[in-house]
């Protein structure tokens, strides 16, 4: 029996609707034609981050050029809860983690923050998109976070939206736990903050404390690495006010 082979995700930058065609970049037609080997006929899945997904077949496969034409959509643009995850840069290899977690676990927008103690202050911000992209092709999903430049705590702080709740993951000190703190809390904008490995200085843990739109919480009583309080904060959550249900 013929092996079935397993569907193709493909992310495009143009617009995918009822009869639309997609000319297949350079790296495009180099991956379905050469690396995949498909043929006129054959079909993929295309989604854009913002007309869902869409089943559209091979018209022209060239060795370094080739077009698409969509046929019926598959599945619906579906958004994440409006949710942002601020988080302090590691390491390379653990902040493409981060950002790659977070899209799957469903995050709307992504923003690295400067604090006090963050030890990493460069990012390759056009890396950390194409892992947002790649993970979107992955998962399955049809939309995109938007991955921010970096910015300073502080600024972002400055400028907070009176209306967007805050979970502040706090190791420090007695902060409720967290799915007893979000048992209270209603749904709606939300953003999830996380600190450096050093953690948040005196100061902006006092600020942040502060806010009225915070709530502060605790993620058990062991002290995680920046990257697994991320995948445990926005797991928590996820399943207490977002679209797991
Ligand atoms: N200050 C710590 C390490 C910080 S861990 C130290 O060196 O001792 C990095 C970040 O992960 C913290 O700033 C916090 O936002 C989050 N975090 C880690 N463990 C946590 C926990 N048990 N509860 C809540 N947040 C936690």
């Amino acid at each position: 029996m013929a092996k079935k082979r397993a569907k193709i995700r493909l992310f495009v930058e143009g617009t995918l609707g009822e009869g639309q065609g997609i000319v297949a970049s350079k790296e495009q037609a180099n991956y379905l034609f050469n690396v995949m080997r498909l043929k006129i006929g054959d079909n993929v899945l295309l989604f854009n981050g913002r007309d869902g997904e869409w089943q559209a077949e091979v018209v022209e496969a060239g060795k370094r050029a080739g077009k698409l034409a969509c046929r019926s959509q598959t599945a619906p643009l579906q958004l994440p809860p409006d949710l942002w995850l601020l988080f302090a840069p590691i390491k390379k290899s653990r902040t493409a983690f981060i950002v790659e977690k977070a899209t799957e676990l469903g995050a709307a927008r992504i923003m690295p923050v400067l604090t006090d103690f963050t030890n990493m202050d460069k990012i390759q911000i056009d890396r950390l998109r194409a892992y947002a992209l790649e993970a979107t092709e992955q998962c399955g999903g049809t939309f995109i976070p938007e991955v921010c430049d970096i910015q300073k705590l502080s600024d972002v702080l400055d400028d907070w939206p009176e209306d967007r709740h805050i979970m502040f993951c706090d190791e420090s000190r007695e902060a409720l736990p967290v799915a007893q703190a979000l048992a209270a809390e209603t749904k709606g904008k939300w953003a999830i903050v996380i600190g450096p490995e050093g953690g948040f200085s005196p100061a902006e843990a006092e600020r942040l404390r502060g806010m009225k739109q915070v709530t502060c919480v605790t993620l058990g009583p062991r002290i995680l690495r920046a990257d697994t309080a991320a995948v445990a904060a926005l797991t928590a959550w996820q399943s207490a006010l977002g679209d797991w249900e």
